[in-house]
């Protein structure tokens, strides 16, 4: 096959970078295996492992011994390195036929796979470990792309299988990945030595080839000769998913309805744990959920395992009309808290008639993936990371459903088995084994004035502590900048006047988007304007009160209402200053609306608690360095008015508290932390963070 006739896949082999790789065995299958996870249509994220076999001295006797290569538990083929992958000695693997003691005992097998150690730095060794070491070829691909997947959960895969591939394709049918599969590969061979890969029922393929490239073109053939054979029949038998039965709201029709309705599905879904919300309104998607046989496929649930691990077995489709009035949020919860009853009920009947005497305890029972027709499609999850690939996920069963059906019928992997993978002991062993959870996962916090000093101080805090971390600020370059220095999946941000109620508005939204609602408001926003009473004019004086009082007042509005809606609680912090307490000549403008936040803040605690929103005061005081001020003429002026140099003047500042400390933002982010994850039973507080001033004591 010419490279140029690749439609379906990505032929991504770069001859130089190969060649400059020669000789090197494993460097080799590492590059195939991150050229094969570039292509998100040859495996999905996280799904597949690859391998090689080379001749190694053995470093006890000195003697040629045959060693595989095979990636390791955890981890991506796209971004796998040499610490990524397991060396095991082929030899001993395959002795372990002799100590296996048959499916009942399939577990116990993982430990040994320990003793076939060759490199000691291995990382631990993948429960697929056997189906590559039962296998005699130098570099094989075990590999999850949607279009083999639909072929091995179509009804009658075997003959799909046959009539693609002929005698040049072997097929296995479903079981779950352990020795015995292994085993079953191996005899799959044995019958027909001839083949170039096997189909895995309701899984998966395997492809191999003697040299790195060989095996990579084996894999992009085979996958490429399964996307033809399926688009060729897409559509032709009946229309795509038996056609649309109604049609998607225009696109910020949608995205207003998702926003609306996310932090009430957060609520619904948060009841074990707080879970972040990710959406989509992918043309894949909405094909499905606007199609005559979605009622059909959803409950049938996903097929592969890789699928349902992360989406459940099957999602929860939503019995609200598209263009539903949603302005009601308590109603709309009470219409759709039936629905997330059945589903609970429905997934706890799953565990009770699946379970056997040794699983595991049940786990949140609340659905993963929720389909609201015409509108798009919402995943919940314990952070944003394992709600997108949730989402991801849901697209590439949407894929595998969409190819099974033009091809056969689509059939769901039977849910005893689904049950098997999902509470497996050594599932659940990886579980336990995960780093325990921050103390503000599954939290969503809006910060404003985040583009810079206090605001990016406390939103690098709370993201630190695990929360999503939405940045407010008016200056888009700034925002954008702070917004850059977090990882993927952490943070978003929302150019915002926090004067102006369109623009909170739109932030908030912004964060129902992308993390399906907020539940700690943080207000940094500010500036000081320092002056006697006769030259404060009423443009000073209206700013102040805008950007401190107001923004603060309108951040509180939203955010409750959205809190309200989650049904959860949550968190305003409002970082006032030690001015509103203190007074002195030429502040009246700003020491009067720093008095007003620290008031509102007492109002608000009194007026929210019944719906456990707590409200507290953050009051810092001669913060300098990391700030705007610092930068510019300011801080020349004030070194000139006390007599000093400039880099003198945080020293300066210190010498006015009681401890003598110089304040940094990251001590105001400190004190926001506290009152947040720390005195929890807390509320009309207040903080000061200023190293000590007497005159600023709270009386
Ligand atoms: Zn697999």
């Amino acid at each position: 096959m010419n490279v140029k006739t690749f439609e379906h896949v990505d032929y991504l082999w770069d001859d130089k970078k190969a060649a400059s790789l020669e000789g090197d065995e494993v460097a080799l299958f590492l590059y195939r295996s991150n050229v094969l996870g570039a292509d998100l249509r040859i495996t999905n994220y996280g799904g597949g492992n690859t391998s090689c076999k080379t001749i190694e001295a053995d470093p006890l006797t000195g003697q040629n011994v045959e060693v595989m290569w095979v990636k390791g538990s955890g981890g991506d083929i796209g971004t796998l390195t040499r610490k990524g992958i397991a060396g095991l000695y082929v030899d001993r693997l395959r002795a372990l036929k002799r100590v296996y003691r048959g499916l009942e005992h399939e577990d116990e097998m993982v430990a040994l796979f320990n003793h076939c150690l060759y490199d000691l730095d291995s990382r631990a060794p993948s429960i697929d470990t056997p189906l590559h070491g039962l296998l005699p070829f130098k570099h094989i691909d075990h590999l999850h792309p949607d279009a083999l997947i639909a072929v091995a959960a179509a009804k009658d895969s075997q003959a799909v299988t046959h009539e693609i591939w002929g005698d040049t394709m072997g097929w296995v049918p479903w079981q779950r990945p352990g020795f015995d599969l292994g085993l079953q590969l191996e005899k799959c061979l044995e019958e027909n030595p001839d083949i170039r890969g096997i189909v895995l029922g309701s899984h998966g393929l395997f492809t191999w080839g003697d040299t790195s490239y060989a095996c990579y073109m084996n894999s992009l053939e085979v996958i490429e000769q399964a996307s033809n054979y399926i688009e060729e029949r897409q559509g032709k038998k009946r229309p795509v998913f038996g056609g649309q039965t109604q049609k998607s709201l225009p696109a910020t029709d949608r995205h207003n309805q998702a926003a609306q309705l996310a932090p009430v599905l957060r609520g619904l879904c948060s009841g074990y744990q707080k879970m972040i919300g990710h959406f989509t309104d992918d043309e894949r998607v909405l094909e499905f959920i606007n199609s005559q046989d979605l009622n059909k496929l959803a409950p049938l649930g996903t097929s592969c395992p890789d699928h349902f691990l992360r989406t459940k077995i099957k999602p929860l489709v939503l019995n609200l009309p598209a263009n539903a009035d949603l302005s009601d949020a308590a109603a709309v919860r009470a219409q759709l808290e039936p629905l997330f009853e059945q589903y609970r009920q429905d997934y706890a009947d799953y565990y009770q008639s699946c379970k056997h005497p040794n699983s595991p305890a049940m786990r949140d029972p609340n659905p993963v993936v929720i389909l609201y027709p015409g509108v798009g499609m919402f995943t919940f999850s314990k952070n944003k990371q394992t709600a997108r690939v949730a989402s991801e996920f849901y697209i590439n069963a949407i894929n595998v459903m969409r190819g099974a059906e033009a091809i056969s019928e689509y059939a769901a992997l039977p849910r005893q088995e689904a049950f098997d993978i999902e509470y497996w002991l050594l599932e659940e062993a990886k579980l336990q084994r995960m780093p325990p959870e921050k103390p503000l996962s599954g939290r969503v916090a809006i910060i404003t004035g985040a583009g810079g000093g206090i605001g990016k101080a406390i939103a690098d805090k709370l993201a630190a502590e695990g929360a999503n971390v939405v940045l407010t600020d008016v200056a888009e370059d700034r925002i954008q900048e702070a917004n850059s220095s977090f990882a993927r999946d952490t943070s978003t941000y929302a150019v915002c006047d926090v004067t102006d109620d369109q623009s909170v508005a739109a932030a908030f939204k912004k964060a129902c988007l992308e993390f399906g609602g907020a539940d700690i408001v943080v207000h940094s926003a500010g500036l000081a304007i320092s002056k006697p009473l006769e030259e404060t004019s009423l443009n000073d004086w209206a700013l102040l009160q805008n950007v401190l009082v107001k923004g603060q007042f309108l951040m509180a509005q939203t955010g409750t209402e959205i809190m309200r809606k989650q049904g959860f609680g949550g968190d305003i912090i409002n970082i006032a200053s030690k001015n509103g307490l203190v007074s002195g000549p030429n502040n009246v403008a700003y020491g009067t609306a720093k008095a007003a936040q620290q008031h509102m803040t007492r109002l608000l605690a009194a007026e929210l608690g019944k719906d456990n929103i707590r409200v507290n005061t953050v009051n810092p005081d001669g913060v300098i360095v990391g700030s705007k001020i610092w930068e510019g003429a300011w801080s020349e002026g004030r070194a000139k008015a006390y007599g000093i140099k400039v880099e003198d003047l945080p020293e300066h500042y210190a010498k006015r508290n009681l401890l003598h400390k110089v304040i940094l933002p990251e001590d105001i982010a400190n004190g926001v932390f506290v009152l947040i994850a720390i005195l929890k039973k807390s509320t009309g507080n207040t903080i000061n963070v200023d190293g000590g001033m007497e005159a600023a004591f709270v009386r």
